[in-house]
């Protein structure tokens, strides 16, 4: 292309001004606001030049490059981009897709709650001031058998406010097996110096012994520290210390022993290896002085951090000035309050985590049936003889750095096709107006039924179907 036909090209671009008032356009103006379709606009436009300019050969004229890219670029910005999707992928708590969706309790708290105002920090009773923690406080303490508690934005703020409050300026003692990167970037050493705790890790990869700990011990160190390795399992020789044994010398040397549990588990799962781990009432009873957990993993609760333990302790840690940092909003609170108050009623199945994993294997074949007949009848009312459907076994997980080498096994709906890969077939389903997220195995796409929510088949169903639609025209028929 030469220059001069580059220039022709260049300047047969509509001005911005002219294309705001095409009908196309206004159409975005109440969702977006002139202002913003204007800029949206030229941003389109300089994406364009930049192309022409950059010798990209345009497949269509220039009038209608321009707008097929606007409406594009104006169809992406007035939508949200957080919105709900379909969790077909059999992880249950999936820090991606939001972990745990909440109870229709914990919602209707937040709905109570969001659009009023609140006692979020006044005690009507009083006539005065009350504290948000106090909300929560009770109930917890009642799950957990702890003297106190206190909760934060999440675990990784549970865990920094604990350390600033008891180690700043001084050692906390940490086996070098428990050093792991849990999920999206939780590092001790790096919460740890934050905290501005000086650590000392302790013992081998593989294999940390009481005596590491006793040997390490300083007239500095405040803290002996153990940290569930969650999404992390050495296998083969492993030795490392009990709770009980750390309990009891920390006990002896006058340290606090505290323990990073990760998943708050509050009571026993109807899963036979989920009662391996310990609950957040047994590990206080072994000896921990402090534990700390998320609300959004086994707890199936909204994202916040919880700080468990002793009154003197977590005394300590509401006077922090930290705590105004990490303060849990009241929506928040709201959700957790509802969702704690299942457990104490002994309700907790009505939990989607739990009631997801305690999903037993007849239950979730029935559903993967019905769901393969729903896909079956919707291929054949569009004729499409292509795709094989049927239902497959699969291994679901609980996720969230619970239980990493442990399957839950399940079942699910195996879709193949004759035209279209599994990669494709998955994008397109990830492309619905409701994402719909499957799993992939062996070329075949998988949908997990044990993760769905009420109302998901009908969503799948329709993301599926998006495969028999003709394909629609590229451009919108109104043109500036
Ligand atoms: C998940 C996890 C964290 C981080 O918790 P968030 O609630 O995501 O901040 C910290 N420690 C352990 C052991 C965990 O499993």
């Amino acid at each position: 292309m030469t220059n001069s036909d580059t220039n022709a090209l260049l300047r047969s671009i509509p001005a911005t001004d002219v294309l705001l008032n095409a009908p196309w356009a206004a159409e975005f103006s109440g969702r977006l606001g002139r202002e913003q379709v204007k800029k949206i606009i030229a941003e389109a436009l300089g994406e364009i030049r930049r192309e022409l300019c950059g010798d990209v050969r345009v497949s269509l004229p220039v009038d209608e490059l321009v707008v097929s890219r606007a409406t594009s670029l104006l169809r992406l910005r007035a939508s949200s981009t957080l919105k709900s999707v379909v969790n077909a992928t059999g992880v249950v708590i999936h820090t991606n897709l939001g972990r745990a969706p909440l109870a229709d309790e914990a919602l209707a708290a937040v709905n109570a709650i969001a659009g009023t105002y609140s006692t979020l920090e006044y005690s009507p009773e009083q006539g005065g001031r009350g504290g948000r923690n106090e909300h929560v406080e009770w109930s917890l303490c009642r799950m957990t058998g702890a003297e106190a508690a206190l909760v934060v934005n999440n675990n990784a703020a549970a865990v920094l406010l604990a350390l600033s409050a008891t180690a700043s300026g001084r050692e906390v003692i940490v086996s070098s097996g428990e050093l792991v990167e849990i999920g999206d970037s939780f590092r001790i050493p790096e919460i740890l110096s934050f905290s501005g705790a000086k650590m000392r890790a302790v013992g081998c990869t593989n294999s940390t012994r009481t005596q590491d700990y006793r040997d390490a011990i300083t007239e500095n160190t405040a803290v002996l520290l153990k940290v569930h390795p969650s999404n992390y399992r050495i296998e083969g020789f492993v030795k490392s210390t009990s709770r009980e044994e750390l309990a009891e010398l920390a006990s002896e040397r006058g340290l606090i022993f505290m323990e990073d549990l990760g998943s708050g588990l509050l009571c026993p799962l109807g899963v036979a290896f989920a009662n391996r781990e310990r609950s957040v009432r047994e590990c206080l009873e072994a000896g921990s002085g402090i534990v700390t957990f998320s609300g959004d993993k086994l707890l199936g609760g909204p994202q916040i951090g919880v700080i468990a333990g002793s009154k003197n302790l977590i005394d300590k840690m509401k006077k922090h000035q930290l705590l105004r940092a990490l303060r849990a909003d009241k929506m928040t609170l709201a959700a957790f309050d509802a969702t704690l108050r299942l457990y104490l009623a002994g309700r907790q199945g009505e939990i989607p985590v739990i009631r997801m994993i305690e999903t037993d294997k007849s239950a979730l074949l029935e559903q993967a049936r019905r769901l393969c007949r729903i896909l079956k009848r919707g291929a054949a009312q569009r004729g499409a003889g292509d795709f094989a459907v049927s239902v497959v076994e699969t291994e679901d997980a609980i996720g969230g750095g619970s239980f990493p080498t442990d399957m839950l096994p399940g079942f699910g709906v195996g879709i193949r096709s004759a035209c279209f890969s599994a990669e494709t077939l998955a994008a397109g389903l990830r492309t619905a107006p409701v994402p719909v997220i499957p799993a992939i195995r062996e070329g075949c796409v998988i949908l997990h039924v044990r993760t769905l929510l009420t109302g998901d088949e009908q969503l799948i169903a329709s993301a599926f179907l998006k495969f028999f639609m003709p394909a629609k025209p590229a451009l919108p028929a109104a043109r500036a």
